[in-house]
């Protein structure tokens, strides 16, 4: 595609080719380093192009485990490169555009797709086939691209960063829907297969069977366990409904709320933050640092080191390009907070 040419001096590389679904916590660590390495080497961007299906873990992996200027721009296609209206091309050329664009430095992991600019922390694969299935239910997107020209229109208040070493070993974590009629009892099967936590997405605005609370209060003895909403848009709620399953209760029995993270998002956040080494209460504060009330809106960092057990400082962001996940101590937590 001559466009692109005209737009950036292109390095390609494969990392892998396989279906989107077998992609792993491990290859977005090699992922990241690659990207970092480009980066260093006077990249502008990065473009990671891959099958859609994960997109919305992958990329929001990604914005978790990046903390460079230059933005990591997502993209892939809907559409089969023979069929009539193939998308592919278009998204390509677009993500490579916003890439390479100065307004879209310090926004951390993008997913660009039908000229639409989303943040991998909101964006959600929404549809199995449309070209337009990429949606950020609570927001909309951020910008979009115009005759080539990427626009930002709303940036996020805050963004979290994740030092996780490239070989770490990111444990598994479970995510159960709760779903009328059923007592929970896959629950209690979490500890004797091996996760270290749960993220449980539970009815409405974060509550489950009373039947299921001693099994949630035990398995919360034994690991991290996160309470989203199976709704898919809105916050888990802390102070509404008391009652026995109601989210009151379940958040005295030491449930992480995930805020305006859904399931697949928070997975992905507790996954890094065990593969982090963070300590309970910092993975709480993770959770609660992408909240919408998460933290001081002026310019700066919070610093939660996870090897000091909750030793807070704060700092400034760095200015470098450099400045990757992969660099920092393990258990480093970053809120860039803009
Ligand atoms: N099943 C494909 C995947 O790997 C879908 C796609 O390529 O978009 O995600």
């Amino acid at each position: 595609m001559h466009e692109i040419e005209e737009v950036a001096d292109l390095r390609t590389e494969q990392i892998a080719q396989r279906a989107s679904p077998s992609l792993t916590f491990a290859d977005l660590l090699t992922l990241r380093d690659k990207a970092a390495q480009r980066v260093d080497e006077g990249s502008a961007g990065v473009v990671i192009t891959q099958g859609t299906d994960t997109i919305e873990e992958t990329a929001f992996a990604l914005d978790l485990l990046w903390s460079a200027r230059a933005p990591i721009v997502v993209t892939g296609a809907m559409r089969a490169p023979g069929a009539p209206g193939a998308d592919g091309p278009a998204n390509l050329l677009a993500a490579v555009q916003v890439a390479a664009s100065p307004a879209a430095r310090d926004l951390g992991a993008l997913v660009v797709f039908g000229d639409e600019i989303h943040a991998a922390r909101f964006v959600a694969k929404a549809h199995t086939s449309s070209p337009a299935a990429f949606r950020s239910r609570q927001l909309g997107p951020l910008g979009w691209v115009t005759e080539g020209r990427p626009v930002i229109a709303t940036i996020p208040a805050r963004r979290l960063h994740l030092t996780v070493p490239s070989d770490a070993n990111v444990p598994p974590v479970a995510l159960v829907r709760l779903a009328l009629g059923d007592d929970g009892r896959i629950l209690t099967t979490l500890p004797s297969l091996g996760y270290a936590g749960a993220v449980l997405e539970g009815f409405g605005g974060g509550h489950v069977a009373p039947a299921t609370v001693p099994l949630i209060e035990s398995l919360a003895a034994r690991m991290p366990v996160v309470l989203a909403s199976r709704t898919g848009s809105g916050e888990v709620l802390s102070r509404t409904y008391r009652y026995p399953g109601s989210e009151i209760e379940l958040l005295e029995l030491g449930v992480v709320r995930a805020g305006a993270l859904d399931g697949l998002k928070a997975r992905v956040l507790l996954s890094l933050c065990l593969a982090a080494e963070l300590a309970k209460h910092q993975i709480a504060s993770a959770f609660e640092m992408l909240g919408p009330d998460g933290g001081p809106a002026t310019p700066g960092a919070a610093l939660l080191d996870g090897a000091a057990h909750g030793k807070a400082t704060t700092s400034r962001p760095s200015a470098t390009d450099g400045d990757c996940g992969s660099r920092r101590a393990p258990g480093t937590l970053v809120d860039s907070t803009r």
